[in-house]
């Protein structure tokens, strides 16, 4: 992976003081009508859409043209070869790549009916709504695991009060599969886990401030086997409550994973593209294009 400025932003925006930012509601907001009239209809409905994006690093096209819907409720992966604009697709879908000196996109990125780059939009509310996950577990090395998970909700204001954050993180840790691990150690530091634990620890801090949907770039990659499989459960419980967009390399996982898998693929002429999008039951076993066969059963990437 390339991009690593963005990970510190992150990092420092989930601790920094949000003074006066609109809530998640007030920034793109939500009709509950809808959320009550048709769970299975809704589940259907795109979280995100992607229209024609092209991103840019300064001069460098690194993705042309990228169209697809991320269902919500579900699983979606972005599979591809390395260097193919996975990371960069990804970041564009909650305004992180912009703090990549240089990086700008083109196109749209809707959430919704909300254009995620019009002029009202607060990019800091988008990275919490669109929470992100990143390869290497990043727990704030000096916070305990209960302050792993309060700090950016109490910053935020999304709790008050000792009893509400006992709620808060005890909900969003048993959510994250790890309360019973932790329960009795959650004064010890957040970097005292396990790498398993640790990135679902992040993951329980990503939905402390309340989310919908949640990215994840490569979340298992620095983990062994059985945290991996631990992570992918977790994935799949997840959708019952939240949309998650996945890239991963490990094709294997993709299929075990996700429920619509968007190929992309990068050659000498063009930049990363995307070759094919479907679900992934589909694009596993019958894929339409020739270049996703012959990536899929191995002969390239
Ligand atoms: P993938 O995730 O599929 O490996 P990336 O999105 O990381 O692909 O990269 C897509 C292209 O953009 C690559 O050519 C890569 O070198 C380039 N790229 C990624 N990050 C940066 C950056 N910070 N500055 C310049 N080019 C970058």
């Amino acid at each position: 992976m390339t991009i690593r400025t963005d990970e510190l932003v992150a990092q420092r925006e989930a601790i920094a003081i949000q003074v006066q930012t609109p809530s998640r509601d007030q920034v793109m907001p939500r009709d509950a009508t809808r959320a009550e009239a048709s769970e299975q209809a809704e589940s259907l409905a795109a979280a995100i859409q992607v229209r024609s994006l092209f991103a840019y690093y300064g001069a460098k096209l690194a993705v042309r043209d990228v169209s697809f819907e991320a269902r919500q409720r579900a699983v979606t992966a972005i599979i591809g070869p390395s260097g193919s604009g996975k990371s960069t697709v990804l970041r564009a879908l909650n305004r992180m790549l912009e703090v990549v000196p240089g990086a700008r996109i083109e196109g749209s990125v809707r959430f919704h009916d909300t254009d995620l780059y019009g002029p009202e939009i607060d990019p800091a509310a988008v990275r919490r709504t669109i929470g992100m996950v990143f390869q290497q577990p990043n727990p704030f090395p000096t916070m305990s695991i209960y302050d792993n998970v309060a700090a950016a909700a109490r910053f935020n204001g999304v709790v008050r009060g000792r009893s509400q954050t006992d709620d808060l993180v005890e909900s969003c840790l048993t959510r994250a599969a790890l309360w019973s691990e932790v329960k009795d150690t959650l004064g010890k530091s957040g970097a005292s886990l396990s790498g398993g634990q640790q990135q679902r620890l992040c993951i329980a801090r990503a939905l402390a401030v309340n989310p919908e949907v949640i990215l994840m770039d490569e979340p298992c990659s620095a983990l062994d086997p059985l945290a991996t499989l631990q992570i992918e459960q977790l994935a799949r419980e997840l959708t019952e409550q939240y949309s998650i967009v996945i890239v991963t390399h490990n094709m294997q996982q993709a299929a075990r994973v996700s429920d619509e898998t968007i190929f992309m693929s990068v050659d000498e002429e063009r930049a990363g593209y995307v070759v094919e999008t479907g679900s992934t039951a589909e694009i596993f076993t019958n894929p339409k294009n020739k270049i996703t066969e012959d990536y899929i059963t191995g002969r390239f990437g």
